[in-house]
């Protein structure tokens, strides 16, 4: 049996009594001298820290990533050496929803996982969703306030969500997805992940490749229908949070199957489709997925708010062999993420153990600052260059040079493609019957909250991505079909000043 320990104070001191406050006579006042009450009071004061502005909602595990294929032609990381097992913590999330959000609400789902290598960490940040709603970072914060309340209700407003979307046509392949039953997976274990980026891996001869991420869950992908998640959002709000936790915790371990898909250098900047514009995927058939290895999640944290809530992912975080691409929102998300963590967590999060790189150690030049929680680099050199035999660059960890051109200008993305081909095919070419049905529904139930106007709009671009699409959500919604087919024929100038306030 183990020994029972005696309370003490933050600072080890035991505590006598911890049901009475220390008082003049039986009824008060309370005392200022009682030490260990308002350290109590003044801690409990400061337990949350700010929450994250979109993925506030997550649940977390630790695990294992196998690489099962010989990669070393496309890229020189380690991680990626054939038959290499590498520790991971995944989070995975909500995007709109605030901490107590319910799981099965429609929304994208964050689908991080940091690779704890012998080259520092590598954090992969991905989604559920092979695509975006947006390809550029100065529309992000104006996306995310309509997803979230209206500044004067505080709550969701269908206007707002409709309105940003029918005025950014690129949405149109994210919200197909999302408004497809993928919108609302049935659980955490049950969802792919992809980088929906484009990301570069580049070999030991520095030859560079295109790359597209995608973790295709081994527990086959399945999803809530709307009642279902009307349903389960009542009746268990955590229930994806809970099945995560009490799949490992039972022994029944979720893993996913990495699948990549890979493009030569030259042959990606010629492709059909600009491949850093995240609003499209590479159509398999283009560049067939090869299986690389496998995740497996296998052991829960023992503390929430530790190991979860203060789990930091950072796009930045790349390891020799991989790179960032050009891909303007990728780009935005490097600065992006980092900055946030250290106005959550502070500057030196890196030391929070679940964020540090515990396969090979900080050897940085970076000192002091709040929370500061090792021996901050103790009395070695505190500068580079230096003489006292302080760590040194190496250049084998550089990344190889790469060409950039053009004139320096705010300008959208230089091919002309059309926005509405890639939600058309899976409408037309992917989905069943009954995803189809389901899809349009969803959208009905949801864009019937918004002004006529804005229903006019946005119906306008499903028209536009498919006919016969757009013609069933029109249906659903009682709108003018020739109407629809007017605005869809219309610019995009055009539609705005059609369907204006
Ligand atoms: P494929 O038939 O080769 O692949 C279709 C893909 O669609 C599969 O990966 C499948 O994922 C996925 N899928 C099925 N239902 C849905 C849904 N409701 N929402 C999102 N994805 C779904 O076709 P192509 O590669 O030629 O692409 C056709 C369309 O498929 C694209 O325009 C895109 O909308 C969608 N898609 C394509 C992906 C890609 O990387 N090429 C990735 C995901 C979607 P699963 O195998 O898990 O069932």
């Amino acid at each position: 049996m183990a020994t029972k320990k005696t309370l003490s104070t933050a600072f080890g001191i035991p505590v006598g009594d911890d049901q009475n406050s220390l008082t003049a006579g039986k009824r008060g006042p309370v005392l200022m001298q009682d030490a260990h009450l308002l350290e109590k009071l003044a801690h409990f004061d400061r337990e949350r820290i700010p929450e994250r502005v979109v993925h506030a909602k997550g649940a977390g595990a630790y695990g294992v990533f196998e690489c099962t294929a010989d990669v070393s032609q496309y890229t020189k990381a380690k991680f990626l050496a054939k038959g290499k097992k590498t520790e991971v913590f995944a989070r995975f999330s909500t995007v709109g929803g605030e901490k107590g959000s319910a799981d099965s609400e429609r929304d994208p789902r964050g689908f991080a996982v940091k690779f704890y290598t012998e080259d520092g960490n590598y954090d992969f940040v991905g989604n559920n969703t092979p695509v975006f709603f947006i390809r550029d970072p100065l529309k992000f914060s104006d996306f995310i306030h309509t997803q979230k309340r209206h500044p004067a209700t505080n709550c969701k407003d269908p206007d707002m969500f409709w309105d940003f979307l029918s005025l950014t046509p690129e949405s149109i392949h994210q919200v197909t997805i999302l408004f497809s039953d993928r919108g609302t997976p049935a659980t955490f274990r049950h969802m792919n992940g992809y980088s929906s980026h484009t990301f570069v891996w580049y070999n030991e001869a520095g030859e560079r490749f295109w790359v597209q991420y995608h973790f295709k869950t081994d527990q086959g992908n399945k999803t809530l229908d709307r009642h279902q998640a009307e349903e389960m959002r009542a009746k268990d709000p955590d229930h994806a949070t809970r099945d995560l936790y009490n799949a490992i915790e039972g022994g029944e371990f979720p893993s996913w199957t990495l699948e990549m898909q890979i493009m030569p250098y030259e042959e990606g900047l010629k492709y059909r489709y600009d491949i850093m514009d995240i609003t499209k995927v590479w159509p398999h058939a283009d560049a067939p997925p090869i299986v690389v290895g496998r995740l497996t999640l296998n052991r829960n944290p023992v503390n929430y708010f530790a190991e979860v809530e203060q789990a930091a992912f950072c796009p930045g975080n790349l390891v020799p062999g991989v790179a960032a691409s050009p891909d303007k929102m990728l780009q935005a998300r490097l600065f992006s993420y980092h900055d946030t963590h250290i106005h959550r967590l502070g500057p030196n999060y890196h030391l929070i153990p679940v964020n540090q790189p515990r396969n090979r150690p900080e050897t940085s030049y970076q000192r002091d600052g709040f929370m500061r929680v090792d021996d901050g680099g103790g009395s070695g050199p505190n500068y580079w260059p230096n003489s006292f035999n302080g760590p040194a660059p190496d250049p084998a960890a550089k990344e190889p040079p790469f060409p950039v051109e053009g004139m320096a200008d705010r300008q959208p993305y230089g091919h002309a493609n059309d926005d509405f081909e890639q939600a058309g095919a899976l409408y037309s070419k992917v989905m069943s019957d009954q995803d189809r049905e389901h899809l349009v529904g969803n959208i009905v139930s949801h864009l019937g909250g918004a002004q006529k106007r804005i229903q006019l709009r946005q119906t306008a671009l499903f028209f536009k991505a498919h006919s016969e699409y757009g013609t069933r959500v029109a249906q659903g919604l009682g709108l003018p079909l020739e109407e629809v087919a007017r605005l869809a024929g219309l610019s995009q100038e055009a539609r705005e000043e059609a369907t204006k306030a």
